[in-house]
């Protein structure tokens, strides 16, 4: 795919600056061979078409197979309705979230099939359902190939290949602007985003996935409707949210989201004390990402507990400075601000119980990891977040909140043979100050009666 990039640009300035619209691409115009589109894929596209529907390779994969870049998954678009496709498909099953589409299955990979979708703004369609705001609440107008195309999100993710002539189609401009290496939102940017307000973060996901620009016109609005994403339904921005910072980019990401104010409405109490200059919270976040990002091009495996773990530890800190300067004690302050961060954010972006658990643990273990004496330590190498919060105590040292000590410790030890640990374990508690002032406990009285 050497030649890519003279492919594309050549395909469009072949004619005039304004390529007339559509396009249709032949074989050797443009870099995409069958040979990098999964069988499955091909398959499927093959059988609806036996059976007399349209079917095109859509969106993300024919993006990226232009860019020579493997896609992650590869989704069909066809004129055949989703009732018609389960029926040609033994292994489908129509899902239903914002719009019907149906998942063929070949063990572990997934084809998504989707109905062209057609435009809904004569208003006399029940199937399309917008809210006051302008909000799409449900959009299920099937129309033809080009009504499908527009109502994509954006030109780099509106090409159409055909696997049996092998020709590219474009009908929005969707070559140009990958020439031009920019992120364009096809129609109007502040309608297509009151519309759906998600357009706006996937506009920086996909600039910074791909290191594309955003188009002017397309980035003009975001800063003034950012707020709409407040009206997203949690659970979506969660999932929305996990694609921005797990793809590999995560740093970029964090950049773009605060430079256009989108981070605002995904992390509200996140973004106040990032407002207050609070530099070590700003160091800790970037670091984090930084890391996410390396683990990912590595190839190892990141969570979202740990990613949501550093985007509120700043504001379980800040709650925690308050519950112990009211005396209350370490653990139970802290129990208390990570429930109060959890349930505050959880209105924003939602977080499934099996990465809130975890994050708490991660958070606990950040003042368990100090207290290592007796059978503490061995103790905590079994713990089943130990790896996640060692981790976390290291990205706490080197952002700067916490000197550098304990984290070496742990490294030490980890690496230690038993004698070593043993030797390691006594020098800890040689070197810990004496508390000769041993605080008296309280007795604790239930209901507050103390006995007469
Ligand atoms: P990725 O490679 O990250 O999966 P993608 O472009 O495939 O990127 P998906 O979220 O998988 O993104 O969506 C598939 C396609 O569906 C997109 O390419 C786009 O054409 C269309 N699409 C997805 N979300 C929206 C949206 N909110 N509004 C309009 N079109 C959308
Ligand atoms: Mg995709």
């Amino acid at each position: 795919m050497a030649n890519l990039w003279t492919k594309i640009t050549s395909a469009v300035t072949r004619k005039s600056a304004e390529p007339k619209l559509p396009r249709i691409l032949s074989r050797d115009e443009h870099p995409i061979s069958r040979k990098h589109i999964s069988d499955n894929a091909l398959k499927v596209m093959h059988r609806l078409r036996s059976g007399g529907f349209e079917a095109f390779l859509v969106g993300g994969g024919v993006r990226d197979l232009m860019l020579g870049k493997h896609p992650k998954d590869f989704d069909i678009g066809t004129n055949a309705t989703p009732e018609e496709i389960r029926q040609l498909f033994r292994n489908s099953r129509i899902i239903g979230r914002r719009f019907k589409i149906v998942h063929v299955r070949f063990g572990r990979e997934i084809i998504e099939v989707t109905t062209y979708r057609g435009s809904h703004s004569d208003g006399n369609d029940k199937t399309a359902v917008a809210a006051d705001n302008g909000m799409l609440l449900r959009d299920n107008v099937y129309g033809t190939l080009e009504e499908d195309a527009v109502r994509r999100d954006f030109t780099i993710n509106a090409l159409y290949y055909c696997s049996d002539k092998f020709t590219v189609h474009d009908y929005v401009g969707s070559l140009n602007d990958l020439a031009k290496r920019q992120v364009r939102i096809i129609g109007n940017a502040s309608s297509r985003y009151q519309e759906d307000p998600v357009r706006m973060i996937r506009a920086v996901r996909f600039a910074a996935k791909l290191d594309f620009d955003i188009a002017p016109d397309t980035a003009a609005p975001l800063k003034s409707l950012a707020p709409m994403l407040s009206e997203v339904p949690a659970a979506r921005l969660f999932d929305e949210v996990l694609k921005l910072f797990m793809e590999g980019h995560a740093l970029r990401v964090f950049a773009l989201l605060k430079h256009y104010d989108l981070f605002r409405p995904l992390f509200p109490a996140t973004q106040e004390i990032l407002d207050s200059g609070d530099s070590t919270a700003i160091a800790l976040i970037e670091q984090g990402l930084v890391n996410t990002d390396l683990r990912i091009s590595q190839d190892k495996p990141v969570t979202p507990a740990f990613i949501y773990a550093v985007m509120l530890w700043p504001v379980v800190q800040k709650e925690m400075k308050i519950l112990l300067a009211e005396g209350v004690p370490e653990i139970p302050a802290l129990h208390q601000a990570a429930q109060s961060a959890i349930s505050r954010q959880i209105q924003h972006t939602s977080i499934p119980k099996r990465f809130s658990m975890p994050m708490r643990d991660i958070w606990e273990l950040q003042l368990r990891l100090p207290r290592r004496s007796g059978r503490r330590a061995e103790e905590l190498l079994e713990h089943r977040y130990f790896r996640a919060g060692y981790d976390f105590l290291l990205l706490r040292e080197q952002s700067g909140e916490i000197p550098e000590e304990l984290g070496p410790w742990w490294t030490a030890y980890q690496e230690a043979n038993a004698d070593t640990r043993e030797a390691m374990l006594k020098k800890t508690s040689a070197n810990k100050p004496r508390n000769n002032s041993r605080r008296r406990r309280k007795p604790r009285y239930r209901n507050n009666q103390k006995p007469s």
